[in-house]
């Protein structure tokens, strides 16, 4: 169990997917409970609006999942981001047309395989196998070639259940760093929570100022503290405002 926080000193950072809320057999069948909801908003409140979202998703998704909550978020990995001030920054338009020769082949590729599913998401392409994870060593060897066909401005991200061609560049940990530079994240110590891959680059940025990463699940990561499973991060994210709660005069 990772130490507790003080959201009133916090600038609090969460991934969704695997981190808050448990995987859906695709990434539109997630449910994100209203309790959930009730949580963030309180936990945004104790934290004076430090608290953002960093996910993979797009913000247009992420906002659905999360309606009618509108937080501070980074979605795409970091390619889109919306600031507390609710100021949008969006993904280069450019990026399109690199993309739009991938979205073929994805395609391709996951129609001999039933269960594969393709997720365009406008600015980054991803192919979930979540359903079918038998086809792991395939999906593989195709990120492989997919890897070595991409230009110098996408690169190939990997994950869990998941490959997906994004913008070089944009990261987590750069999404982060973007927040921690603004009001009202600059000047508190930032934690970041997260269950893949991508949410490394995120742990190794807090890690370098101080602040706390919180691995949930199993693997190898650079996070110094971990949590078992999306309901041990809403465990403690709770006892994070009732500790808070208690203390305030
Ligand atoms: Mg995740």
């Amino acid at each position: 169990m990772p130490q507790p926080i003080d959201p009133r000193t916090t600038a609090l950072f969460l991934d969704l997917d695997g981190t808050l809320i448990e995987f859906g057999d695709t990434p539109m069948a997630v449910r994100v409970p209203d309790s959930l909801r009730g949580l963030l908003a309180r936990l945004a409140a104790g934290c004076a609006g430090a608290l953002a979202v960093v996910t993979g998703r797009s913000l247009a998704t992420l906002d659905g999942l999360l309606a009618p909550l509108v937080l501070p978020a980074a979605g795409l990995h970091g390619l889109e981001r919306r600031d507390a001030a609710g100021r949008l920054q969006h993904a280069p338009p450019a990026l399109r047309g690199a993309l739009e020769p991938f979205v073929t082949r994805l395609a391709g590729f996951a129609a001999n395989t039933p269960g594969l599913l393709v997720e365009d998401k406008g600015a980054a392409l991803a192919l979930h196998y979540r359903a079918v994870p038998a086809a792991a060593g395939a999906v593989a060897a195709f990120a492989d070639e997919l890897a070595a066909a991409l230009p110098p401005e996408l690169v190939l991200q990997r994950g869990h259940m998941v490959v997906e061609i994004r913008a070089a560049g944009a990261d987590k940990g750069v999404a982060i760093a973007a927040f921690m530079d603004e009001a009202p994240f600059a000047g508190r110590r930032a934690v970041f929570v997260g269950d893949d891959r991508t949410d490394e680059h995120g742990f190794e940025f807090v890690n370098a100022r101080g602040g706390l990463s919180v691995k949930v699940g199993d693997g190898a990561t650079l996070a110094r503290a971990r949590l078992a499973d999306p309901a041990a991060v809403r465990a403690w994210l709770a006892r994070a405002l009732d500790a808070a709660t208690e203390t305030t005069p």
